[in-house]
């Protein structure tokens, strides 16, 4: 087999980032996935004229104006904006948390209205520093949206009570005393035209890929295929779980097409009580302005990791970053292989800070 400057392990954006920008610097990468498409978890597959985000809803957004016009090279963007619905049993509100949601719940209209209510449920618990996602809440935006948007959402989603997650999970959130329901505070929003496999397919033209390969049986019949090797897999599996296993959360989706145009009238609905057992139904058309005649939805169900199905959110605790530190020092001794990457990295990135980190990578390394 040729020899190549850079094995790329992963096909998602991490791998094709580097990946183009090698190329471009004159370097030549082959890149494998084990899954048999490219672009990871922002994959897209064409169903009834929709795309359809594989491995769950994907919004671009980011403050980073190099990072945008970065990634507005390989694809236009639409001027979509997530705002999703919370369904908590027979109501509605919107997120994220912001005077519409308050208006709702506590029929007010002003932001002092607001502000004292939360003031006031927040008083009556005494709580300093929040030490974990649960005080964090409660001190933000008081008990009734707590209980009624929060709890049951999060501990679905992550399968663990809300007192044992840390605060930062849910700081993610925008709270806002206007009536704006935008979920992010970023200045630049939107879905590519065409899909999110269409910018990762442009990143890795000029490069050999190969797909349905599994990095550890690849690497033992091609022990010398590349200089230097790029990994976005698991830490944990290249160092064949020697320290003991990180844990992740994985998600699983059931995915309809349904022949009605307009299922739930947004691209994303999340159903914040425990009763229900997913966690939010995504209708795809919807992140697009689709106006095709059927639609396609999917139900997401959370549930914790096993060896053997995809591993999609670390859990950034302090158990797995204790653990995450020491697979890193082994990391830090490999010499000519660099880690990146939400599993390489074992850290809740989006793709916006995904690509942050894969172009410093490149600034290091090239
Ligand atoms: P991945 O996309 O996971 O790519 C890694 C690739 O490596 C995979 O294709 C995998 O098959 C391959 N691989 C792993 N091990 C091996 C091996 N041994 N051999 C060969 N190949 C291997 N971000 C946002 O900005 N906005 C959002 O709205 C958003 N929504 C999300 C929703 C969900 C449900 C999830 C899970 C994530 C979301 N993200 C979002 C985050 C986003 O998905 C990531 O930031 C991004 O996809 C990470 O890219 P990556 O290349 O690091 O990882
Ligand atoms: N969250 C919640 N209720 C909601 C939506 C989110 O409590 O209706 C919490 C939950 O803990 C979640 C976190 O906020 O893990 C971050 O939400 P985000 O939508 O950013 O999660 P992601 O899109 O990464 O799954």
């Amino acid at each position: 087999m040729k020899k190549y400057d850079y094995l790329i392990v992963g096909a998602g954006l991490f791998g094709a980032v580097f990946a183009y920008e090698a190329n471009k610097r004159g370097k030549s990468c082959l890149v494998i996935d084990k899954r048999d498409h490219i672009a990871g978890n922002i994959y897209c597959e064409n169903i009834e004229g929709i795309n359809v985000h594989k491995y769950g809803a994907h919004i671009f957004h980011t403050s980073n104006k190099e990072v945008w016009n970065y990634v507005n090279q390989f694809a236009e963007f639409n001027n979509y904006i997530n705002s999703p619905v919370a369904s908590y049993k027979d109501e509605l509100y919107n997120l994220p948390f912001n005077m519409n949601t308050f208006s709702k719940m506590w029929n007010i209209k002003t932001p002092k209205e607001a502000k004292e209510i939360i003031e006031k449920q927040k008083a009556s618990l005494n709580i300093g520093e929040p030490k974990n996602l649960e005080e964090q809440a409660l001190s933000l935006v008081g008990t009734d949206i707590y209980e009624k948007l929060i709890k049951g959402y999060t501990e679905k989603q992550w399968g663990r009570d809300c007192t044992e997650l840390p605060s930062f999970i849910i700081k993610r959130l925008p709270l806002r005393f206007i009536y704006d329901n935008n979920y992010f505070n970023d200045r630049y929003q939107g879905i590519p035209i065409g899909g999110y496999t269409a910018i990762v397919e442009k990143m890795l033209e000029g490069c050999d890929v190969k797909l349905n390969t599994d990095y550890f049986r690849f690497i033992q019949d091609n022990p010398d295929v590349a200089a230097k090797t790029v990994y976005t897999g698991m830490i944990d599996e290249y160092f064949d779980f020697k320290l003991g296993h990180l844990e992740y959360r994985t998600v699983r989706f059931e995915t309809e097409i349904l022949d009605e145009e307009n299922y739930q009238g947004n691209a994303v609905v999340n159903y914040t009580d425990r009763e229900v057992p997913y966690t939010r139904i995504i209708e795809h058309k919807h992140f697009e302005f689709g106006t095709q005649p059927k639609t396609v939805i999917s139900k997401e169900y959370s549930s914790e990791w096993k060896p053997g199905i995809e591993p999609y959110y670390p859990i950034n605790d302090e158990k797995n970053g204790s653990l995450f530190e020491q697979y890193r020092a082994l990391a830090d001794k490999e010499e000519n292989v660099i880690f990146g990457g939400r599993l390489g990295n074992y850290k809740y990135y989006d793709m916006d800070k995904v690509i942050e980190a894969a172009l410093e990578c490149v600034e290091k390394e090239l």
